[in-house]
C-alpha cells in the first residue's frame, strides 16, 4: 500500500510521454516540500523534453529563495492571467503535496477545475479527493519530495539526475521531517538519502541555507513568543498568539513563523503547541497551526475546532473571528478535546 507500484509506474510514463505542456503546482504557502518536489520534478520532465511550468498560488518563504529554478516559477496571485494561459493550453498537471483542491486557495482553485488538462495527484496527504487521471498518495512517506525522488528513479531518471534536482528534493525531505527529527523513521529514507549524496548535494549547506538564516527582527519575534506563551495547568498543551501589532512590531514577513509551532513541544511533557497567527491582511481571519507528539491526534483536533485537518503529528486550520475570540477557542479545544 505505501510502495509506488509498477501499475503506476507505467501509467505515469505513459501519461507523461502523450503530454508535452506540463504545469505543476503546490498549495498555497508553499513549503521547502511543496517548492522542493515542483522544482524536482520540473527539472526532471525538462530533462525528457517537456515545456514545463511551475505555478504556485502565492508567496514563498525567502529561506527557499536559494533553491535551484526558483526564479522560473509563476505566482498566480501575482500573475493570474499568465497562470490562467498556462493552465488553459497544458495537457497535464501535477498537483503536488496536496490532497484537496481547496490547498491551493479559491481563485486558484477555480483556474485548475476549469483546466480540461490530465491531472496526476502526488502527495503524502491522507485522504486524497481530487479528480485525477492517477493517484499516488502514500501517507507514510516522509514527503511528497521523496515519492517525486522514488518516482524519478522507477521511471530511469536517477542516472542522469543533476546534483540540483537532488539537492530540492533532499531540502523537500528535510523541512517536512523538521531535519529528520520525525516522519522520517523509515529506512528506505536513509538510502535514498546516500543516492541523494551520491549526487554531490552538500546537506550540511542545505540545513544552513534553511535554518540558520534568521533575520533580527525574525529571531527577535520568537524571542517575544517564547516570553509569553500560554500553558495548561497540566503542562501538556501550549499556545501562542501572533498579532498584527506583533507583526508590525518585528517587521514580520513570510516565513518568520515558520518552526516556530515546534517550540513549546522542548517543554518536558509537553504534547501539543497550538500557534494563533491574524492573518496579514483579512480582518477575522486567524491562521491556526498544531504541532504534536506522540500519538495525539492533532488532526482530529483540527478538524474538530478549527476549520481544518492534517496529520496526526502536524496540522492546520484557521478561524473566522477575532484572534482575542481563537484564544476563547483554543482554551476551550484544551480544555474540552478527548482522545
Ligand atoms: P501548517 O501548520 O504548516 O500550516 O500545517 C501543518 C500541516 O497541516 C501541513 O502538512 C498541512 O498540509 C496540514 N494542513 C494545514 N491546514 C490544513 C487544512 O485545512 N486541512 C488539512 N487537511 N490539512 C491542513
Ligand atoms: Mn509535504
Amino acid at each position: 500500500m505505501n510502495e509506488i507500484n509498477s501499475t503506476q509506474i507505467n501509467e505515469l510514463r505513459q501519461i507523461i510521454d502523450g503530454a508535452q505542456n506540463i504545469i505543476i503546482t503546490c498549495h498555497r504557502s508553499p513549503d521547502g516540500d511543496a517548492l522542493g518536489s515542483s522544482l524536482a520534478l520540473s527539472r526532471y520532465l525538462q530533462s525528457q523534453g517537456k515545456d514545463v511550468n511551475i505555478i504556485i498560488p502565492d508567496a514563498y518563504p525567502d529561506f527557499l529563495m536559494w533553491l535551484p529554478g526558483t526564479q522560473e516559477i509563476t505566482r498566480f496571485d501575482k500573475h493570474a492571467d499568465k497562470a490562467e494561459l498556462l493552465l488553459k493550453i497544458s495537457d497535464l498537471i501535477f498537483c503536488l503535496d496536496f490532497n484537496t483542491l481547496n490547498r491551493v486557495g479559491e481563485n486558484m482553485e477555480s483556474a485548475l477545475s476549469a483546466s480540461k488538462a490530465k491531472k496526476v495527484l502526488i502527495d503524502h496527504h491522507l485522504n486524497p479527493d481530487i479528480d485525477a487521471a492517477l493517484t499516488i498518495s502514500l501517507p507514510q512517506m516522509s514527503s511528497t519530495s521523496e515519492i517525486v525522488f522514488e518516482l524519478i528513479e522507477a521511471l530511469g531518471g536517477y542516472e542522469s539526475m543533476d546534483k540540483h534536482t537532488a539537492t530540492c528534493i533532499y531540502c523537500g525531505m528535510m523541512t517536512d521531517t523538521g531535519a529528520f527529527s520525525y516522519n522520517s523513521n523509515t529506512p528506505k529514507t536513509y538510502s535514498n538519502i546516500a543516492r541523494l549524496l551520491e549526487k554531490g548535494i552538500n546537506k550540511d549547506k542545505i540545513y544552513r541555507n534553511v535554518y540558520w538564516v534568521f533575520s533580527q527582527n525574525r529571531m527577535r519575534l520568537w524571542g517575544h513568543v517564547l516570553q509569553n506563551f500560554q500553558v495548561s495547568d497540566d503542562g501538556h498543551a501550549s499556545y501562542f498568539t501572533i498579532s498584527r501589532s506583533d507583526m508590525k512590531k518585528y517587521s514580520f514577513i513570510k516565513g518568520d513563523a515558520e518552526g516556530l509551532v515546534n517550540m513549546p513541544l522542548q517543554i518536558r511533557g509537553m504534547k501539543l503547541s497550538i500557534s494563533l497567527r491574524e492573518d496579514t491582511e483579512k480582518p477575522n481571519l486567524v491562521w491556526v497551526s498544531l504541532r504534536s507528539v506522540d500519538n495525539f491526534p492533532c488532526n482530529k483536533m483540527a478538524e474538530k475546532y478549527f476549520n481544518g485537518g492534517g496529520h496526526l503529528n502536524a496540522s492546520g486550520g484557521r478561524l473566522f473571528c477575532s484572534l482575542a475570540e481563537a484564544e476563547e477557542a483554543v482554551k476551550r479545544a484544551i480544555k474540552e478535546f478527548k482522545y
